[in-house]
């Protein structure tokens, strides 16, 4: 991937001022999903005591196929941004639960990495009306999509004559 975006909150932490970042980050393919342009990440660091507050918004287009339809589908994601980064204290280390902050170098690349992976739905679809693909000829069955079978005329239809009311049954 391109460079990673990694800033320094040293100085941020030493004397409390404030950082804002507004940056385009190029995320990696996450399983099936792509992200066909760089991510638009607007933070606002501050210190929080001795920790490191990062607060803001992700947003990037997912590309993936439709769960029904399997066409490709690009849909917009958000993140709002609220971490809270402890510095270490005693013998545990916060800092060390997750690796984008290593001492005082923030991979902002990293972390938007993560909240987009985080945030990604369990998946996609073209639309909320995507009636998928056809059992029969496999085409897509939405408009303009190629499948021209007939519509069923009952519902289940496997060509066997449907049995209704059985007299049989009440013997
Ligand atoms: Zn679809
Ligand atoms: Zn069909």
């Amino acid at each position: 991937m391109g460079s990673a975006l990694v800033i320094d909150v040293g100085p941020l932490l030493a004397a409390g001022r404030p950082i804002s970042l507004d940056e385009a980050v190029e995320l990696p393919p996450f399983g099936s999903y792509t992200f066909p342009h760089p991510a638009r990440v607007r933070l606002e660091l501050r210190r929080v005591e001795r920790g490191l507050q990062i607060d803001g918004r992700l947003e990037v287009d997912v590309a993936g196929a439709c769960d029904r339809c399997l066409e490709d589908v690009t849909a917009p994601l958000e993140v709002e941004i609220d971490e809270r980064f402890d510095p270490p204290s005693g013998s545990s280390d916060p800092f060390a639960e997750n690796n984008v902050l290593n001492g005082t170098s923030l991979d902002v690349s990293d972390l938007a990495r993560q909240l987009a992976d985080s945030a990604l739905p369990y998946g996609l679809t073209c639309s909320a009306s995507c009636r998928g693909l056809c059992a029969r000829c496999g085409q897509s069955k939405n408009a303009g999509g190629g499948c021209t079978c007939p519509l069923p005329m009952t519902e289940g239809d496997h060509g066997e004559p449907q049995v209704e009311n059985s007299p049989l049954e009440d013997a």
